[in-house]
């Protein structure tokens, strides 16, 4: 999509701190630390939202999520552990109309639950 941030990002056109890369899936720093570590990780396909996700998106959400997983091992998170986390439309605070999970970890993050 022309006017997506992160389909700029995926064609290399805007810059972005990459940690991983494979024909469906790149992975890259977010340019906003919420956490020691916050990582993005996002399909090539522009897919706006988990909302416009359809039946044969499955494999390629398996494979994003897998490919979260080895980044998040990678970023060295695997024994403590880390939040995954999809922003899905207005309500969320969704900024970034392409989706992606964000990887927090490096440090105790603060409950879901008051
Ligand atoms: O889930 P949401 O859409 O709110 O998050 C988008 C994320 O993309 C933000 O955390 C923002 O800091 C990040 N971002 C980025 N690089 C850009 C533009 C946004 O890492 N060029």
């Amino acid at each position: 999509m022309s006017d997506c941030l992160f389909c700029k990002i995926v064609q290399g056109t805007i810059p972005a701190r990459k940690v991983f890369e494979d024909e469906q899936v790149v992975a890259f720093h977010d340019i906003q630390p919420q956490a020691p570590v916050h990582l993005l990780v996002i399909p090539k396909k522009h897919i706006a939202t988990m909302n416009d996700c359809e039946a044969d998106d499955a494999a390629l959400l398996g494979h994003t999520l897998l490919a979260a997983q080895q980044v998040a091992r990678e970023a060295g998170l695997a024994d403590n552990g880390y939040r995954l986390v999809n922003n899905c439309g207005k309500d969320s605070g969704q900024l970034v109309f392409h989706i992606h999970w964000h990887i927090l970890g490096g440090e105790k993050l603060a409950g879901l639950n008051p």
